[in-house]
């Protein structure tokens, strides 16, 4: 699946920037959102074949959104991405289909994002 859409949510530009530019680097299409409201919009819009989505943000959290986006849509794939130790829930008691702690070194993240991708 190559040129596979990516919908990178993130309330920090510095991430959002950084995983844009690795995951273009990777050949994916990459599109932008700054919290959850926007990307519900987005996804509403558009089709995805991935969303990265960060827990903590203001308004809407993650989980919400999480939430929002596969009750619109439960074949969505979403991964959820995080600080290390901002969440010590039991991530598998949730409904995404991946989890990555948030870092500069991506190698984790695309993997993740291959992986469900069957790249
Ligand atoms: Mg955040």
């Amino acid at each position: 699946m190559k040129n596979a859409r990516i919908l990178v949510v993130d309330d920090e530009e510095n991430i959002r920037l950084l995983f844009k530019e690795e995951l273009e680097d990777e050949g994916f299409e990459v599109d932008l959102a700054s919290n959850g409201f926007e990307a519900l919009d987005k996804l509403k819009q558009g089709r995805f074949d991935l969303v990265v989505l960060d827990i903590k943000m203001p308004g809407m959290d993650g989980i919400q959104a999480l939430n929002e986006i596969k009750n619109a849509n439960k074949d969505q794939p979403v991964i959820l991405c995080s600080a290390y130790g901002e969440f010590k829930q039991d991530f598998s008691s949730w409904v995404s289909d991946g989890y990555v702690v948030k870092s500069a070194d991506t190698r984790e993240l695309k993997q993740t994002i291959k992986n469900i991708l069957g790249l």
